[in-house]
């Protein structure tokens, strides 16, 4: 993230860290304090979902969200939608009230409608910086220079030009001792339309299992989603391993197997938590009942 974007970015993990708390202080589920906590964030237009978010290649926000509760294992998914504020809403509605898991595109709209959730124009989703930097993203695309053969060296890897990630996810333990995680993103910039990443797929960008971990993961989709990342990471969890130490060997095996960056928060049912990433920064924020912190530079 650029310098001028990380006050805002500790603002908002704040914020969605003091709305996950509220749920947990009145005995509220973890369930609802993720959901909470994530509509805070893709209202927030600081982040890279709900309003704000990056564009796709044809300048549309085209948004994923999962959210997913450790006690029943129950999950709520949607992908490739247009016209919903908070993806995370209507996951959440597929979560309690269908006998599906995910839903994408215009069927999770119209699912979402129907349950009273309002639907709203792809226009209200976009914003003025994410319209320049789309443009001038794609205009540096167009002007690549070519190697001595003619080849273009962008072998479409968003490795090659500087890409942030700012896709939101909360993590959390209630009184009953369940675990909950959500996660919910506008994907990545200049995508392809229909392009899914990691962050709605059920163990890629989000997991929750009471026997393991909840996890919520951010970065570069396509490697995090061939290594299951969330689910690989609350596996270390079940077997074991302390949860800083099992994110931070995600990251380490995001970075190893396939070339990928990213982060992870991960809570298991004991209260352990852990925060790791691989790229220079990631904002962050937690709360227990005895300690609170926010940060945002963990340089690797
Ligand atoms: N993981 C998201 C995706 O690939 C992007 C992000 O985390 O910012 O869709």
């Amino acid at each position: 993230m650029p310098d001028d974007m990380v006050e805002a970015h500790i603002r908002g993990v704040n914020n969605a860290l003091s709305a996950g708390w509220r749920v947990l202080e009145r005995g509220g589920s973890a369930l609802d304090a993720v959901e909470e906590a994530v509509v805070i964030m893709e209202d927030d237009e600081t982040f890279d979902a709900g309003r704000g978010s990056f564009l796709n290649r044809d300048g549309r926000v085209q948004l994923d969200a999962l959210i997913m509760d450790g006690a029943t294992l129950r999950a709520g998914g949607v992908g490739c939608v247009e016209h919903l504020r908070n993806p995370v809403r209507a996951a959440r509605k597929i979560l309690s009230e269908s006998p599906h898991v995910y839903f994408v595109a215009e069927g999770a709209e119209k699912f979402a409608a129907e349950r009273g959730i309002v639907l709203c124009k792809n226009e209200d989703l976009v914003i003025p910086r994410e319209v320049e930097r789309l443009r001038s993203y794609q205009s540096e695309l167009a002007n690549r220079t070519l190697d001595h053969d003619g080849n273009d060296l962008f072998a479409g890897s968003p490795d090659d030009l500087t890409i942030s990630h700012d896709t939101v996810g909360a993590v959390a333990l209630d009184r009953n001792g369940n675990i909950a995680a959500a996660t919910s993103t506008g994907g990545t910039l200049n995508k392809a339309p229909g392009r899914l990443g990691d962050s709605s797929l059920i163990g890629c960008g989000c997991y929750a299992d009471n026997e393991s971990a909840a996890a919520s993961t951010t970065g570069w989709g396509e490697p995090i989603m061939k290594l299951v990342l969330a689910k690989w990471t609350a596996d270390r969890i079940a077997a074991g391993n302390l949860p800083e130490w099992s994110a931070q060997e995600a990251m380490n095996y995001l970075k190893q197997r396939v070339n990928g960056h990213g982060g992870i928060i991960v809570l298991s049912r004991d209260g352990h938590f852990g925060i790791a990433h691989n790229t220079p920064r990631m904002a962050w924020a937690y709360k227990t009942v005895k300690k609170q912190d926010a940060g945002i530079i963990r340089e690797n």
